[in-house]
This record gives C-alpha cells, sequence and structure tokens, in this order.
C-alpha cells in the first residue's frame, strides 16, 4: 500500500435484515434456493458499498455469506458430520454443540472462491478475505476420527493452504486467518499453532494475516475478559514465536481492552492491523478516540506499517452503529495521517523515513 495508515475492518460486518436475523450470531437465513445465493450476493454489494462509503482502503465482502466464520467454512468440507452433534468447551471458556469428525476431513469443492471473484470484479481496490484458521477450526469440533489435535490442525491447514492458493489467484490480495484459538492455548501454539499457520500459507504468493482477538462482544466472552485482571498480557505469550513467522500481518485488539500496547514491540518488523474500534459496544468512537489508540501504537510499529482496524468483526452489531464505526476509523485514522504528514512532533513517531524502514 502506498497511503499511509490504510483502513480495513477485521472481517464480518452485520448482515441486512431481509437475509438474516440482525444482532444474532448463527443466525438462520431468511431466503432459500436461488434467491439466497442471489441475496448473498446483493449483501456484498452492500457491504462493499458502505466500506467504500466510509473511506476504507483494503474492503472485504462482509463475510454477507457466511453464517459464521468457522463453521461455515466446515459445512462446505467432507469428513465432518453436521447432524452427530457433541458439547464441547469452545476456548475453554463456553459449552456449545459442535459437529463431529467422523473421517478423513478433503475439501471437496472451492468454499469462497465464487465469492471472491464476484467482489474482484466489483472493485479496483485490495481485497482481504478472511478464512479461519487451523487451530480454531479444530476447537470448534469434535474429532472422533484423528483424535489429535495437532493431527487434525495440519490436515485443516492443508485444506486451508488449497482454498487461501485459488482465492490469490482470483485476486485476493491478503489472506487473514482468525485464530482467536492461539489467544487460549499458548503451549499449543507455540508448539504446533504456528507451525499449522504456516503449512496454511505455504507456496502463497498474496499477503497474509493473522487476526487474534478476544472475541465478539459477546456475553460468554465479556465475562471471560472479567477474569483476566488488569493487565490482558496473553499476546506476550505467542507474539515472539508469531514476529519469527512468514506471516506478514498481525491483526490485534487494542482499543478499550487492557491489552498494554508495549507489547506490540514483540513483533516489530511486521506490518501490524491495530484494532481501533471496539466491537463489544454500540458506542461510536470519535476520531479523536480512535487517533489516540493510533498514536498509542506508532510507539512500538512504524508509521509504514500501521494498519487501522477493528478490534475484530463487527456481525453482531446494528447496522447503523457498523456503520458510523467504520466512518469513525477512517476520520481517525486521516487525523493521524495529517499529523504524520506536518512532521515529527512528537517524539514517539519515527523521526524519519530511514528510521521507519529499518524499524
Ligand atoms: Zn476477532
Amino acid at each position: 500500500m502506498n497511503k499511509l495508515l490504510p483502513t480495513s475492518t477485521a472481517g464480518s460486518l452485520p448482515k441486512p435484515s431481509w437475509l438474516a436475523e440482525p444482532e444474532t450470531l448463527w443466525s438462520p437465513w431468511k431466503l432459500e434456493g436461488a434467491a439466497l445465493d442471489a441475496g448473498k450476493q446483493d449483501a456484498l454489494c452492500l457491504a462493499l458499498h458502505e466500506q467504500q462509503q466510509a473511506g476504507l482502503d483494503i474492503v472485504s465482502d462482509g463475510e454477507q455469506s457466511r453464517q459464521h466464520f468457522v463453521t461455515t467454512f466446515i459445512e462446505h468440507l467432507s469428513g465432518v458430520d453436521f447432524q452427530k452433534r457433541h458439547t464441547v468447551r469452545i476456548r475453554n471458556r463456553y459449552d456449545a454443540s459442535v459437529p463431529t469428525v467422523t473421517g478423513p476431513v478433503a475439501r471437496t469443492k472451492p468454499v469462497f472462491v465464487e465469492d471472491a471473484k464476484f467482489l474482484r470484479a466489483r472493485t479496483q481496490q485490495p481485497i482481504k478475505w478472511a478464512l479461519p484458521g487451523p487451530m480454531t477450526m479444530i476447537d470448534t469440533l469434535y474429532d472422533a476420527h484423528y483424535q489429535d489435535r495437532r493431527q487434525l490442525a495440519f490436515e485443516f491447514a492443508a485444506i486451508l493452504n488449497q482454498e487461501a492458493k485459488e482465492l490469490a489467484a482470483a485476486g485476493v490480495d491478503i489472506i487473514q486467518f482468525d485464530e482467536p484459538a492461539f489467544n487460549v492455548f499458548f503451549d499449543e501454539v507455540n508448539d504446533w499453532g504456528i507451525a499449522a499457520l504456516e503449512r496454511a500459507i505455504e507456496g502463497l504468493t498474496c499477503e497474509t494475516a493473522v487476526h487474534i482477538c478476544y472475541g465478539y462482544g459477546i456475553a460468554a466472552n465479556t465475562e471471560w475478559k472479567k477474569t483476566l485482571g488488569q493487565q490482558w498480557r496473553q499476546y506476550e505469550a505467542v507474539l515472539p514465536k508469531l514476529a519469527q513467522s512468514n506471516i506478514d500481518i498481525i491483526s490485534l485488539e487494542c482499543h478499550n481492552s487492557r491489552v498494554p500496547l508495549e507489547l506490540l514491540a514483540l513483533v516489530r518488523g511486521k506490518k501490524v492491523m491495530v484494532g481501533a474500534i471496539d466491537v463489544a459496544t454500540t458506542q461510536i468512537e470519535t476520531a479523536e478516540e480512535v487517533a489516540a489508540t493510533l498514536r498509542l501504537a506508532l510507539q512500538y510499529v512504524a508509521a509504514d506499517k500501521l494498519y487501522p482496524c477493528t478490534n475484530c468483526g463487527m456481525a453482531p452489531l446494528p447496522r447503523e452503529v457498523a456503520r458510523a464505526k467504520l466512518q469513525a476509523l477512517n476520520a481517525g485514522a486521516e487525523l493521524v495521517r495529517q499529523e504524520l504528514a506536518l512532521g515529527p512532533t512528537k517524539p514517539c513517531w519515527p523521526a524519519t523515513p530511514a528510521l521507519a524502514a529499518t524499524d
């Protein structure tokens, strides 16, 4: 990106109320058959339009064709029985009835490639596409076949790699893997989680990102956050190894969270998508509030590597709230762009382009 501080979202946007029940996760579709297919495409166009109206620099499909960021991808695979359910604890946080892995998992056909081509045909802007990460996928299933978390994660990583290569060929510029599980299973992340992610990006020619957050603003997450203490230092356990990985961009929750932003220094040299919009509240940030988070992040991330973003997806939010938050994100980023253009008036910013480049 030539533009400084290019803005984007972490992924999902609310769906129109004629397509699915608003403000609900796993919301059932209101259409079916050909009408549903057409409705998803119309919603994708709307999501694109809203991002463009807000002035975002990197756009996405707003995940309009998925019920859920993990399960919709898994639904397209063989080897997983959605009728056979088991109750498991998701990310050590809440119980959910999940599908069962009953045989070898495989991708029998592309999952999102047609959607990506549809979006590519409608914009010249850089496109970011989100996929679930391998560790988060296995954490949303009961495995009666492999009975080995690492093995199943690598099976999924190979499948994700096939999909990612076709998405890149369809013109996607950044492929992002959503790994909220990286914020929970630290030993596994370092033992094999990051290696599985590297398998998923093997041979990719587009840019790659990993998104690690504290989740949507749903009750189970809000309760969990209350147990995390005054400082949320979970990123400290995984960022050092991610810094050594081949992942290009790290997407992190920063705004209104208790994450000490000095932890961003652990991935110095990587591009960082800095969450500057809180998705767990309907209160709209002011441009100044967004700018304050970005200025703080600039103490640890070089200006040419900082990508203002949302903390997480906005699917559960009211539509008008999400729209206003996108505008706030862009307005806040623009404030800081202007300050950077005026020169280093504050000591925390990279003093010269040369310094920024070596950062
Ligand atoms: Zn997230």
